[in-house]
């Protein structure tokens, strides 16, 4: 199947049902051939049709046999899709819905949209970003590397008991940043992004990010209010002075900007303040996955994205 063909309209009647859906998973899966998930074998398993005639209910659809070791598997061995009640078609159109929208999309319009319950729109939504979430990096990040930090989480709307009323003398006002969630992403220029849930953005801490993603030969650029500027000795490393209204400056024809990574944050603050609204932290380095996943695939189209997810 060409994956430029799928859209929505295709999915949806692609995934009508769960057996169309079960046949485009193992297609997708098996390109030669069913392959037996104990012994290994490609191509030497048949198909076990259930025959209600005899009364031989037990027999559930899209089971395959080997003939080599006798086990019994189908397309949904060691996917999330296992053992789950919820058919395999909605599952389908679940991640094609995560993939194609910029922005995400809540439980709550997954819910509507495929007709399960909240719940376990919520846990798909889950399940599914956990497959997104990337492996570790098998190279570093090489180039040129912008780093910064963003703070996530909705506004303050309650003053808490006891506090001081805001204003009045500098030392009691609250921090903007108060009750927000540190979030660092690292984005080669050109290239990939991977955000990391930071609980408290030191020097040290971003050091050592610095050490496991970036390589020695990058050259770092940061804004100047970020905890790294003059602090990484490690790494070709430029700021951009922000307070001074400095965004983008020419060295030696190399473009000095943090643009790019303040352009994914705006994407990531858009959607976890407009689709997911409240995110609990626990759970936000699920949501950082999802981003950053959709922006590494962002060259390819929603339907490539998908088949890259799945
Ligand atoms: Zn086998």
């Amino acid at each position: 199947m060409e994956s430029n063909e799928l859209n929505l309209i295709e999915l949806a009647q692609h995934f009508s049902d769960e057996d169309k859906a079960r046949e485009f998973m193992e297609k997708l899966r098996w390109p030669d051939g069913p392959v037996c998930p104990k012994c290994g074998e490609v191509n030497n398993a048949y198909r076990l049709e259930p025959k209600p005639s005899k009364k031989n209910t037990h027999v559930r659809k899209g089971v395959w046999k080997c003939a080599g070791c006798r086990e019994q598997f189908t397309v949904t061995v060691g996917t999330i899709f296992e053992d789950s009640h919820i058919p395999l078609n909605k599952w389908l159109l679940a991640y094609h819905l995560l993939c194609a929208s910029k922005k995400g999309m809540s439980a709550h319009q997954l819910h509507r949209m495929l007709k399960v319950t909240y719940r376990s729109a919520w846990f798909m939504a889950h399940r599914i970003r956990y497959t997104m979430s990337q492996e570790p990096l098998s190279s570093k990040l090489n180039g040129i590397i912008e780093i910064d930090e963003a703070y996530i989480g909705g506004k303050r709307r309650v003053p808490q008991a006891g506090a001081v009323t805001p204003g009045k003398r500098a030392q009691d006002r609250l921090s903007p940043f108060a009750g927000k969630a540190p979030v660092v992403s690292v984005l080669q220029r050109g290239g990939r992004v991977q955000s990391i849930h930071m609980p408290k953005v030191t020097a040290e801490n971003l050091r050592s990010v610095v050490t496991q993603m970036v390589h020695e030969d990058a050259h770092v650029m940061t804004d100047s209010s970020c905890v790294l500027a003059g602090a990484l000795p490690t790494h070709k490393h430029d700021s951009v002075n922000h307070a001074a209204k400095e965004y983008v400056r020419y060295e030696d024809g190399v473009c000095i900007t943090t643009n790019t990574i303040e352009g994914y944050f705006s994407i990531l603050k858009r959607g976890i303040n407009g689709v997911y609204h409240h995110v609990g932290k626990q759970h936000l380095h699920r949501y950082l996955s999802e981003f950053d996943f959709r922006y590494n695939a962002r060259k390819v189209n929603d339907g490539e994205r998908t088949l890259q997810a799945l």
